[in-house]
């Protein structure tokens, strides 16, 4: 999930109308954006109560607005984030047409997307004024046969049609009724059946009634009841899918590509996953948050991901062979992903490595927690008490929280200490830390270098010690292809090599990383044979190098 507009890189060019912004912020100062929709358009109407030079949208959405916002009439133009009138005039008042949004960029809500046949699901954050300029109030205007959620009315009870209000902070749904099912016990709003693939409502529907359920009885508190937004478009070439949780317990699940039309066992267990992982950001994110400044996204989207891990597990009813599979892929693609870099560095938010490290971390958590308590103690009834601590904390939770409870302080076990160190340190042995602590829990571990992942490891950690600019290989057949852009010491800017210290980089690797592994130890220089003559490379290695990746099967003792 994405629990706020991404931020996207975001170059403009400003117009003289933008830097001649006149009117400061004031408190009373407001805009009303009335969205009209009918089954073929999206217009929104914005009404300010000043006038102002420029009109300003929030940050982080101008490529997707370029795309999909056009002035309703000639005498207004859009800028980047900025509107203004083409004759330089104070603007008090303009309209836009908003389409649908055929990109569907990675890592950015789309402003408007299809639900259904004649639906909308809206992505209001992108169409409100920049916070700290205009108070935005958000009105929408349909046909009777539409409804919209959330939303509430503010015309008297019984009025056929009028004006309802909406949140500026979430996503809102404006479309037929009969896009709209209630679900009672647990009660959700489920939007969009019609249009997905038939083989994946049923399955939304027994995760998201299974996950409710659930974390209700678990956490030990409530959570809004979520209203689920399904949108599925076919005519988009790359297969994909995207789970968003908005505020107002407004989550959108988004797939693309005709690979969902059937469903396989991978399918079915994603797509219940995938629910299930946005139910829990309704207490992990939304009920509950992490505190200002402490958004690591490895928490929050590690501990979704686990959860929904786990209620995959009930569903499917999966062997423990099954799920120590999948802990095992947990594992290997943070492995991939991490390698030798802490986790709570930023770089790694809002990648895969959050995820899966974040759930490698949730899970050796669990173990942990089971095996110091006797098995009283679980993911869940962690969870429970960080919400129970956050409740008395304005809501907020810290990293810190989790660690404290996750763990016990006072006598810091082998799995705590394993985990601190892949958020805070850099390094291989972490992984070997790692494996010993699943060990001592109980668990089987067996792990496996590649020959590539030697290989990998020996050329990258050589390059890097002679190579002040930039550097890569490539293998052709049985050689190592190296090309450098000039100032890598005793490497050419190509060279094609096939064997280091006497052995083979295909056919004897192991040997090859244990040389070059012994030479750097002694700060000795490695030795490669040039494939294409008699000559030789010989580089400097002066620091020892790291254990190479590993592949990891977790299974039982
Ligand atoms: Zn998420």
């Amino acid at each position: 999930m994405r629990l706020f507009s991404s931020v996207i890189a975001f170059a403009a060019i400003f117009s003289s109308f933008h830097n001649s912004c006149a009117v400061a912020a004031s408190a009373n100062n407001s805009v009303v954006v009335t969205l009209n929709a009918t089954s073929d358009k999206l217009l929104a109407h914005y009404e300010l109560s000043e006038p102002v030079d420029s009109f300003e949208w929030e940050d982080g959405a101008a490529e997707i607005r370029s795309r999909t916002l056009q002035p309703a009439a000639g005498d207004i133009r859009i800028e980047g984030s900025h509107v203004g009138r083409t004759d330089g005039a104070p603007l008090s008042h303009f309209d836009i047409q908003i389409a649908m949004d055929d990109a569907q960029p990675d890592g950015v809500y789309p402003i408007a997307s299809r639900v259904g046949d004649a639906g909308w699901l809206v992505h209001v954050p992108h169409l409100r004024a920049r916070t700290g300029t205009l108070d935005t109030k958000v009105e929408l205007k349909f046909p009777s046969a539409f409804v919209c959620a959330p939303c509430a009315s503010s015309t008297p009870a019984g009025a056929l049609s009028g004006i309802f209000s909406a949140p500026s902070d979430a996503d809102v749904f404006i479309g037929p009724a009969n896009e709209v099912q209630h679900q009672n016990s647990p009660a959700w709003t489920l939007i969009g059946a019609s249009h997905v693939p038939a083989w994946i409502v049923p399955l939304i529907q027994q995760a998201a009634n299974q996950a409710l359920t659930t974390y209700s009885e678990h956490l030990g508190q409530p959570a809004a009841a979520p209203i689920v937004v399904l949108i599925y478009d076919v005519r988009q070439a790359r297969p994909s899918y995207q789970g968003d949780t908005t505020t107002h317990g407004v989550i959108a699940l988004r797939w693309q590509g005709s690979m969902w039309q059937d469903s396989s066992d991978a399918l079915i267990d994603q797509v219940r996953a995938s629910m299930a992982h946005e139910l829990f950001h309704l207490w992990n994110a939304e009920t509950f948050h992490q505190a200002a400044g402490h958004s690591a996204w490895w928490l929050y989207e590690g501990s979704a991901q686990y959860a929904a891990q786990l209620v995959n597990r009930q569903m499917s009813k999966a062997s423990n062979t099954a799920w120590l599979a999948s802990m095992s892929q947990n594992l290997n693609t943070c492995r991939l992903k991490l390698d030798l870099e802490p986790l709570g560095a930023s770089g790694f938010d809002n990648t895969p490595a959050s995820n899966a490290c974040g759930a490698v971390i949730q899970w050796l958590a669990e173990l942990d927690s089971r095996w110091t308590s006797g098995n009283q103690r679980d993911f869940f009834s962690i969870w429970h008490s960080i919400f129970d601590a956050a409740s008395r904390n304005g809501n907020q939770y810290t990293v810190d929280d989790f660690l404290r409870i996750a763990f016990t302080p006072n006598d810091p076990s082998r799995a705590q200490r394993s985990a601190l160190a892949m958020l805070n340190e850099r390094g291989a042995e972490r992984w070997a830390g790692l494996i010993q602590s699943f060990r001592s829990l109980g668990l089987k571990v067996t792990a496996q270098a590649t020959d590539q992942s030697l290989r990998d490891r020996l050329l990258l950690h050589v390059l890097s010690q002679s190579c002040a600019a930039g550097y890569y290989y490539s293998l052709k057949d049985t050689r190592v292809q190296i090309k450098t852009s000039g100032g890598c010491g005793p490497f050419a800017d190509r060279s094609e090599t096939s064997a280091v210290e006497g052995h083979d980089l295909f056919t004897d690797v192991g040997a090859a990383f244990d040389a070059v592994s012994l030479n750097c130890s002694k700060n000795r220089p490695v030795t490669f044979t040039l494939s294409d003559s008699a000559g030789k490379i010989i580089a400097p290695c002066k620091t020892a190098m790291p254990a190479a990746r590993e592949t990891y099967t977790i299974s039982e003792p």
